[in-house]
């Protein structure tokens, strides 16, 4: 039997094939995805590679959650990598180059012989890969399935830094040379007076435009549109600058954010409210939400820097002094193995804490959602990834940016330039400018970052309500997805 056969025997069941890349963040998103098309009633396989899938079950509620959807199911590909998951950010390349070569004509074959259709009840009508994955489109024509991409990265990114990567680099601006940092972008269309080469992605910075990381990038810009949809994690009035430059692109997009407040939106009561909604791979320590009911409200500083990024001893002295001489109690979230430089962890850990007992809380790994949700988190020092970006934005706490990879850069540069929901200081670690920027955001200006973070979370949530934006660009992605798998 190949595709077309088991295709034409059952065609009015849409299944859809969910294959996200394998890092916390975009698993986490693709599973909340999954869920909300499950609701609907569509059938979805959702394939990860074995690198995340392992500690995705272990440490995790999700199998026991997913179980309960009858028309779900988790399949594996392997990608050849030895250790499992976690990894640091300054290795998704290598992971990517393992893709590449295990992963990539393993998902070839599968589809095209049709395996993973056969194996289930229904044939994949839909595949929604994410959008790094560009090997996909051959696959889709191929097999004649239809393809949606899901980015998980922001609108600003792919507009700024892939969208119009092939046009900086032809044009000299890209590779960035470090002295030319603070020169605007002029040649990116509407970003005239707000872009900085430094708020370019990160990958911007590499000096030889044959990396993977940039080759790889020009290869997504030229693919996504070959798509017949685009999935976007945001609000149309959070991105109304760059997404009609999307769409002269990519027509057909879909946006669905924040999606973890519509994804909460449309469960149940009880679902919504259970503790089990966490996709984390790490083990959540829910005990600094007591330590966070001591605080009163908007008093207290949260600090993380996400799942893969990694800081030196030094920077963390310098954040460390910041938040002391600030005077403001923080939480912060200390990854383990996310302190580099060759220093006796527990050594350095046990005088801060020391120093700090009174003022902070350090724990491995935290429940973010519900850590911004709490009403004493007055402020968020973070690394800008999308997703922590969007948590805050909905929660209403403005944001003191540091960025390290990909889309950071120019998301913080939004974060404090378009959207005022914070303050960039990107490319410093200075424990003075930490200590100003917390002093600003949690006491100088605390009311106009009040104001602006109040006016952007209202946004956010009327775009979850039932006739919100994103709740229609679900909708119409359901119908979609019913349409295009007759
Ligand atoms: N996160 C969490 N607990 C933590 C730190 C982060 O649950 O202690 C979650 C956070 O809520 C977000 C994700 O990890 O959903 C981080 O994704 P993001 O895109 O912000 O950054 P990345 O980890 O991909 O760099």
């Amino acid at each position: 039997q190949n595709h077309q056969e088991i295709h034409t025997r059952n065609v009015l069941q849409p299944h859809v094939l969910i294959f996200p890349i394998p890092f916390q963040g975009p698993v986490n998103c693709a599973l909340k995805l999954a869920e909300l098309l499950c609701l609907s009633g569509i059938h979805v396989t959702f394939l990860n590679t074995d690198h995340i899938h392992r500690p995705l079950l272990r440490h995790s509620h999700v199998l026991s959650r997913f179980n309960r959807y009858p028309n779900f199911k988790f399949e594996t590909i392997p990608d050849g990598l030895e250790d499992e998951n976690p990894v640091t950010g300054d290795r998704f390349e290598e992971v990517m180059a393992a893709i590449d070569a295990v992963t990539k004509p393993l998902f070839r074959e599968m589809m095209i012989s049709g395996s993973l259709s056969r194996r289930s009840e229904h044939p994949v009508t839909m595949m929604i890969p994410d959008e790094v994955y560009s090997f996909a489109v051959e696959v889709a024509v191929e097999t004649s399935i239809p393809l949606f991409f899901f980015a998980t990265l922001s609108p600003c990114c792919l507009w700024t830094s892939h969208f119009n990567l092939a046009a900086l680099i032809e044009a000299g601006h890209v590779p960035v040379k470090e002295n030319d940092l603070d020169e605007l972008v002029k040649d990116v269309p509407g970003m005239e007076h707000i872009l900085r080469k430094r708020d370019l992605a990160a990958f911007c910075r590499i000096n030889d435009i044959s990396d993977p990381e940039i080759q790889r990038t020009l290869k997504e810009a030229q693919t996504l549109p070959r798509a017949q949809g685009l999935i976007l994690n945001t609000f149309d009035d959070l991105d109304s600058l760059v997404l009609p430059y999307i769409r002269k692109l990519c027509p057909n997009i879909y946006t669905i954010g924040p999606l973890h407040a519509l994804h909460k939106a449309q469960l149940t009561p009880s679902e919504s409210s259970e503790t089990t909604l966490s996709n984390s791979v790490w083990k959540e320590d829910r005990t600094c939400l007591s330590w966070l009911d001591k605080h009163p409200p908007k008093t207290v500083v949260y600090i993380s820097i996400g799942s893969l990024s990694t800081m030196t001893v030094d920077q963390m002295l310098e954040i460390w002094h910041g938040l002391v001489n600030s005077r403001k109690p923080f939480l912060w979230v200390r990854r383990p193995g996310s302190i580099t430089g060759g220093y006796d962890e527990s050594e350095v850990e046990s005088q801060l804490l020391e120093v700090t007992k009174e003022m902070g809380c350090i724990v491995d790994w935290a429940p973010q959602e519900d850590v911004l949700a709490h009403c004493a988190v007055g402020g968020f020092l973070t690394h800008s990834g999308w997703n922590s970006t969007m948590e805050s934005i909905v929660q209403g706490v403005p944001m003191i940016c540091w960025p390290f990879y990909v889309d950071q850069q120019p998301n913080s540069r939004f974060v404090g330039e378009v959207w005022k929901l914070g303050i960039d200081m990107k490319d410093t670690c200075d424990r003075l400018i930490v200590e100003k920027a917390v002093r600003d955001i949690m006491d100088g200006k605390r009311d106009i970052y009040t104001q602006v973070t109040g006016y952007w979370a209202n946004l956010a949530k009327e775009s979850i309500s039932d006739r919100g934006s994103s709740s229609i660009s679900l909708a119409r992605l359901i119908d979609d997805i019913r349409l295009m798998s007759l």
